[in-house]
Formats: structure tokens, sequence, C-alpha cells
């Protein structure tokens, strides 16, 4: 039999949850599903490629991560598995020359990446991991932060849903129903479907970084924050 090749781990602190996860690199298996994903070149591929990642190697539940939290660890495993910095390629307007092209090759550093924890902005109440809509003066919901959208926008925020309270009294979304879910979203007044819509779109944290770029052409040097994992591997 051939020797069981050891694979090293590491541990992070995610910086939404507080939670401190445990993962592992991406190996060649994992390398490929990323690789036959950017071939394809859809952006829904290349996301789902990514989340599956996430979860193989740290056995995280991607469709119960804060979407900061599922950047910061994919930043994380990304930097241990081929390096802390990671070359890009991004578009450039202001470049001095006409023979120019309109973009740079540049890089990032992963461990200056920091998190923006946009709490002033934030119009929503948090209560543990999740935010609080109101649906009136007694009624209102308890739901997360998520990171899959379902085509369907009910299983969406079903999916991101903790619990529904009426007073002092909360029904943990163990005990709800699906259809009795759909029914009750069907049931809300427009401002407060309203504010549903505002918070799943609502960004909420993000991770920030600065990007080193050079001009391959003019040798123009050009420096920039950039906020998203999209940004970065989309
Ligand atoms: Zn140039």
């Amino acid at each position: 039999m051939l020797p069981k090749i050891n694979i090293p781990k590491y541990s992070t602190t995610l910086p939404i949850s507080g939670k401190v996860i445990e993962y592992r690199p991406y190996i060649v298996k994992e390398q490929n599903i990323l690789k036959y994903a950017a071939q394809s070149g859809e952006e829904s591929d290349i996301e789902d490629a990514i989340k599956q990642i996430i979860g193989n190697c740290s056995g995280v539940d991607v469709s119960d991560i804060h979407p900061t939290d599922f950047e910061w660890l994919f930043l994380k495993i990304h930097a241990c598995s081929e390096s802390n910095i990671v070359e890009v390629i991004y578009p450039v307007e202001d470049c001095a020359e006409l023979q120019c092209p309109s973009y740079v090759s540049g890089y990032f550093d992963i461990n200056e990446v920091t998190v923006i924890k946009q709490d002033k902005a934030n119009p929503f109440k948090s209560r543990g991991n999740g935010f609080i809509i109101p649906v009136d003066d007694n009624i209102g919901m308890h739901l997360k932060k998520i990171v899959v959208f379902d085509e369907n926008d009910y299983q969406t925020l079903y999916n991101a849903l903790i619990s529904i309270y009426d007073g002092d009294k909360i029904f943990p979304k163990s005990s709800i129903d699906y259809n009795e879910f759909i029914d009750f979203i069907d049931n809300l007044p427009k401002p407060v479907s309203e504010q549903l819509k505002q918070f799943m779109e609502y960004v909420g944290p993000t991770i920030q970084c600065n990007v080193n770029g050079k001009c391959d052409v003019c040798g123009k040097v050009f420096y920039q924050q950039v906020e998203g994992l999209k940004d970065f591997f989309v």
C-alpha cells in the first residue's frame, strides 16, 4: 500500500461569527474542480467550485456562513494552498501613453487583507448571528446573511431564516414548515417585503485589500483598494 500523505492543518478565527475553523490546503482534486470551472468561464460555475472547495477543506456548511466569513476562509485556504500573494489583472483607465493596454498586472497580499465592519451603515438591528426584520410591533423575523442564493426567492429567504417571533414566543426554523413560511411571506405588507429585499441586498462588512499594479508598457504604478472576493477571482 502506498504511504498516506499528511496534509497540514491550520486554523483561523472567522471575522464575523468569531468561530475558530480548522482548514487544510486544497489538493490536486480540488485544483481540478477550480480548473474545470475556470474553463467553463461561467461565473456561477466558479462560485460553485469555490463553495465546494471551502466545504471540502474546512468542513464548513457554506449555506450557513456569513458572506464575509466565506471570503475570509477562501482567502486563507488559498494562501496556504498556493501563496499569500495573489496575482491579478485588472482594468485601468488613466495610463499615460496611447499604446498602453487598458489593464495592468498586479498583486495583493492575503496576509494584508482587512475586514471593514460597516456597522454605522447597517440599517438592521442585530441579534446573535443574525438580524431582526420587524413585521409589526409584535411579530418579526430573525434572519442571517447567507452566501447561497437560490433561484427561488422563497427558498433563499427560507435558507436565511433563523426564527419568527410573536412577542415573547419564538418559532425556530425547525418548527416552521416551508409551505407555511411561503404563506407567511405572501402575507407581508409591502414595506416589510421591501425591507426584506434591502436586507438580502445589503452587503454589510466586506473584505478589503490593497492591489498594487504596474503598466507593462509605460511603467506607471497603480495602487487601489478593492472590496470583495468576486473582484479577485471571477
Ligand atoms: Zn501605461
